[in-house]
């Protein structure tokens, strides 16, 4: 419960979906309701990665240092189209979804979505927080999944 309220989240923004984050983070919508207004720049005291935005593959090597500088336990949300899929942009120069080069926990649709659909991820993360075993991270399926990333 503790953990669940106490997210510390790294914004990745590189496009217009960091406009929807700083949003979520004013008042009206206001993310410290959720116990997650203490954002970190640095990824050693960071445990939810947010991705918001188009992520070029020339991006994608700097993504996956940020991911793995992270302590474990760490979770991640794609937030909209571009972040998820590549978004409009099916072209030679852009990721189609980040979870070709790092594990995504939440998705989150829309270009862009609005606060109240990111403040959905969040909770959708509390969920997973919550009802996660204190295991899971050890677990054989874990390192399966890091392995299919090749993250050791
Ligand atoms: S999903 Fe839409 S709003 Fe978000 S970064 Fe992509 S183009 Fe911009």
């Amino acid at each position: 419960m503790a953990r669940k309220n106490s997210i510390w989240p790294l914004p990745f923004a590189t496009s217009c979906c960091g406009i929807e984050f700083m949003a979520t983070m004013a008042s009206t919508y206001d993310l410290g309701r959720f116990g997650a207004e203490r954002l970190s720049f640095s990824p050693r005291q960071a445990d939810l990665l947010m991705v918001m935005g188009t992520i070029a593959k020339k991006m994608g090597p700097v993504l996956r240092q940020v991911y793995e500088q992270m302590a474990e336990p760490k979770w991640v949300i794609a937030v909209g189209a571009c972040a998820s899929t590549g978004g409009i942009f099916d072209t030679y120069s852009v990721l189609q979804g980040i979870d070709r080069i790092i594990p995504v926990d939440v998705y989150v649709p829309g270009c862009p979505p609005r606060p109240e659909q990111i403040l959905d991820g969040v909770m959708k993360i509390q969920d997973l927080i919550q009802n996660e075993s204190l295991r899971r991270r050890n677990s054989p399926e874990y390192q399966d999944l890091l392995a299919s990333y090749g993250i050791e």
